[in-house]
């Protein structure tokens, strides 16, 4: 093998990626001729998605047997550093090992994280749903509040952030805490948010149906004032009241992985890399970008791709075909994904699910619900691990919209 393609993250952009990748270099007959390696601490997709559903150790799914079957090469570690002068990366493995690896294409999908602002007690009190190990660590937490006496403090959470990932734990929150606490504990959920309407960013079609869910699951708001500090037992908020809680979710917004500004200086205010249409690094056109950590057009409305699974597994797509047809000498494609929907979770009330830009409602309570499960369930999973269905998966055409 003479070339090397390098994709950075096993999230949903770098595993569809993998398999735009495969899917080029096996209709091109050079799969064996061109080395595929994904590189990521785990062999496995989170499904961050999941996060605040209960059981989040189980919202993963394994990746070598699909690697395998697409001819895609694994490799564990951590990137480091990305030197697109000499095309390497720094990795460290494992077991705290160093190593270098080369590339002649590289596809960067390393994701985002929950934004942690310097607010005081942040880092130290507060719970996320970020991730498998942060969603793992609220839920011992509940578990071990369970075992506690009955108090207020103990009954209450505060949700700090009112976007969708604040939404959807604060209106899962009261099924789960019932369930560890007991049916008739009486559960507290308080949503607080800097901003004086709940989700900013929903717009106005969503938004009956989220006060509707919010007023049928008891989950109150407290809005147009920040928290300011976290302490163990509670929260403070920029009007000066105190909420007493044992548990406080943060969930203010996330940033793009810091390796984005290793490949451009261009980034937004997101930490996003401004990418061409064909997800190529302006200064650095041998590296591709895709999913979280990239901003770029969605169709020629001036949509921008929001930081979502739905983007970030299209977009996955098109920087893998692209990475691999950029390197055998093939054109590359405009990433395009004009269709765009927003499922949002609201716990035992059901879900509400739009289409569109401008969020036009079509499913609603139990209808919205099923939806919602088919999503968790199965459109955000990765194919079956045998070469046809995973080939088929990496074809950004083929993509809705
Ligand atoms: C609670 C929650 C609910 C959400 N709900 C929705 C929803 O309903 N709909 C929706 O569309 N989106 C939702 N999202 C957002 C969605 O999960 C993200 O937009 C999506 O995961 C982005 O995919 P990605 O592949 O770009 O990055 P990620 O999924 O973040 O994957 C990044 C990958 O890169 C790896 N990585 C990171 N740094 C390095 C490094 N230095 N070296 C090597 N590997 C690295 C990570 O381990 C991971 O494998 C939700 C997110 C959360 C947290």
């Amino acid at each position: 093998m003479s070339q090397k393609i390098l994709i950075v993250g096993a999230g949903f952009a770098g595993v569809w990626g993998a398999l735009g990748a495969a899917r080029v270099l096996d209709r091109a007959g050079m799969a064996a001729e061109v080395d595929v390696t994904l590189i990521s601490p785990k062999p496995e997709l989170q499904i961050r998605p999941r996060m605040y559903e209960s059981e989040p150790r189980r919202m993963f799914a394994p990746l070598l047997p699909l690697l395998d079957a697409a001819n895609v090469h694994y490799s564990a570690g951590r990137v480091d550093a990305i030197a697109v002068h000499d095309r390497t990366v720094r990795v460290t493995g494992p077991s705290g090992e160093t190593r270098s690896l080369d590339y002649d294409r590289l596809l960067l999908t390393s994701g985002s994280q929950l934004a942690r602002p310097a607010i005081p007690g942040l880092a130290d009190y507060a719970f996320s749903v970020d991730c498998m190990e942060d969603a793992a660590e609220l839920e011992s937490h509940l578990e071990e509040l369970a075992r506690l006496p009955d108090s207020r403090a103990r009954n209450t959470v505060v949700v700090a952030g009112c976007g969708f990932t604040g939404i959807e734990i604060a209106t899962e929150l009261p099924k789960r805490m019932r369930a560890l606490m007991g049916p008739d504990a009486a559960i507290k959920v308080i949503v607080v948010g800097s901003q004086a309407e709940i989700g900013p960013d929903l717009g106005p079609n969503p938004r009956p149906y989220v006060a509707e869910a919010f007023e049928a699951l008891g989950v109150e708001t407290v809005l147009g004032a920040p928290v300011v500090s976290v302490e163990a037992g509670g929260v403070r908020t920029a009007s000066g009241a105190h909420i007493e809680a044992m548990t406080v979710v943060w969930a203010g917004g996330m940033r793009a992985s810091k390796l984005a500004a290793q490949v451009s200086s261009r980034l937004d205010q997101l930490g996003r890399v401004e990418v061409a249409p064909d997800l190529r690094v302006a200064d650095a056109p041998e590296v591709f970008v895709a999913g979280d950590v990239a901003r770029v057009r969605t169709d020629d409305a001036g949509h921008d791709a929001l930081m979502s699974c739905q983007h970030a597994m299209v977009m996955g797509k098109f920087g893998g075909h692209n990475v691999a047809a950029d390197l055998i000498g093939a054109a590359t494609l405009p990433y395009r994904q004009p269709f765009y929907a927003t499922c949002l979770d609201l716990g035992e009330w059901g879900a509400v699910y739009s289409e569109g830009w401008d969020r036009q409602i079509k499913l609603t309570h139990a209808e919205g619900k099923a939806r919602k499960q088919m999503i968790n369930t199965q459109w955000i999973y990765p194919p079956a691990p045998n070469r046809a269905d995973a080939l088929a998966a990496g074809d950004p055409l083929a993509s809705f919209g």
